[in-house]
């Protein structure tokens, strides 16, 4: 990562070029701010500048072997520190090199990291992730050697807060009497937490929001469909970068739901069996959590097409399309019907918690619907 593929922060990617010039850099800087900030990255940007062969001006070259090795995660003197849980696979104190891989796979699409999205990704949602006393030692070894291939040792260790105490203590001594040749990026979200004693020693960089010009620039450059929503998001995000892409996300998530229910109701309507298996197949693919919120949206939208049908329209938020779709399905959606549609998804939805096999309750769901929508309306 180079400091210009960071979105904003013009001023203190100047100043951290220029301290590293000088040779002024301290041996432990600690950079705070949101995970949507972006100071993961500019501590990766920092790691690749230090170990840059050929750095041009204030940026590393990105061509170099150094800077190749860097951006692919790979630089061996460049190491990564983040909590991690225990696993059965590993006896005794898991450390960050067990889930290596994993977290190069994550970090190379998500250059936010943020704790959530990392445990899920690592698979470890409900089990406690931390750093452990394991992982000073680990380190206290690997800082002992001096750089394979560089000036430097970089470790960029994200989430000191997540320490245990016994992990601290061991790790003090690395930064009381920190060798020549080792920097430490320390990536925080919560200083506070941190224990005094480490704190007082690192060189702090708060790193504030991104502004809305370099906010909205690379929201831009990420989703090019985004259109007329980019104002909106960007304003609402804050500066705050994993916000906005989740609002985003979500909009790319509703135009889904929307095209997968209108299937879905076209399909279960004409009891299209064949095209139905492969919906259901599809459907069921998803985590429960993304079937759940399909159900709820699907609720949703039949309740707005029974109140376009009752003429309550004013009580309606369909976006364009929706709207489109209802004009001609509205008619299906009626007293008769309504109240037990809700109640089918509804129960569903509890189903879905309950761990049933999302195979067979979404047939069973598409053969009711069938039903359901058959049901001549009242005159
Ligand atoms: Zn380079």
């Amino acid at each position: 990562m180079r400091f210009q593929d960071i979105p904003g922060h013009d001023e203190i990617k100047r100043h951290l070029a220029r301290l590293a010039v000088g040779g002024r850099l301290s041996h432990a800087i600690l950079f705070t701010g949101s995970a949507g900030s972006g100071h993961y990255s500019l501590a990766l940007a920092l790691a690749q500048y230090l170990q840059c062969q050929s750095p041009q001006g204030e940026d590393s070259c990105g061509v170099c072997p150094a800077c190749h090795q860097a951006s692919g995660l790979v630089h061996p003197d460049i190491h990564f520190v983040f909590p991690v849980a225990r696993t059965a696979k590993i006896s005794g104190d898991p450390v960050s090199d067990n889930f290596l891989p994993e977290w190069r796979n994550y970090l190379q699409i998500n250059p936010y990291p943020s704790l959530n999205d990392w445990t899920s990704a690592m698979g470890i949602e409900n089990k406690q992730a931390g750093i452990f006393a394991g992982e000073s030692e680990s380190l206290l070894k690997k800082m002992s050697f001096k750089p394979f291939e560089s000036d430097f040792k970089v470790v960029i260790f994200w989430l000191p807060e997540m320490m245990n105490p016994a992990a601290a203590n061991k790790l003090l001594k690395l930064i009381e009497e920190p060798a020549d040749f080792t920097v430490f990026l320390f990536v925080s979200e919560q200083p506070d937490l941190i224990l005094p004693t480490i704190l007082s020693r690192t060189q702090p960089v708060k790193v504030p929001g991104i502004s809305n010009e370099a906010l909205k620039a690379r929201l831009a450059y990420d989703f090019p469909d985004a259109g007329a929503e980019l104002e909106t998001v960007t304003r609402i995000a804050r500066g705050d970068y994993l916000k906005a892409r989740d609002r985003l996300t979500h909009r790319e998530q509703d135009v889904y739901f929307r095209e997968k229910l209108i299937e879905w109701l076209r399909m279960a309507y004409g009891l299209k069996v064949l095209e139905l298996r492969g919906w259901i197949d599809e459907i069921s693919d998803l985590v429960r959590e993304k079937q759940k919120a399909f159900l709820i949206y699907a609720i949703r939208t039949l309740r707005g097409n029974f109140m376009l049908n009752r003429g309550l329209d004013e009580l309606v938020a369909f976006d364009p399309e929706e709207q489109a779709f209802s004009l001609r399905f509205r008619r299906f959606i009626h007293e008769g019907n309504i109240r037990l549609l809700y109640e089918e998804l509804s129960l569903a939805i509890t189903q879905i918690s309950l761990n049933a096999n999302s195979r067979i309750l979404f047939t069973d769901l598409s053969l009711k619907l069938h039903e359901l929508l058959k049901i001549p309306a009242q005159e």
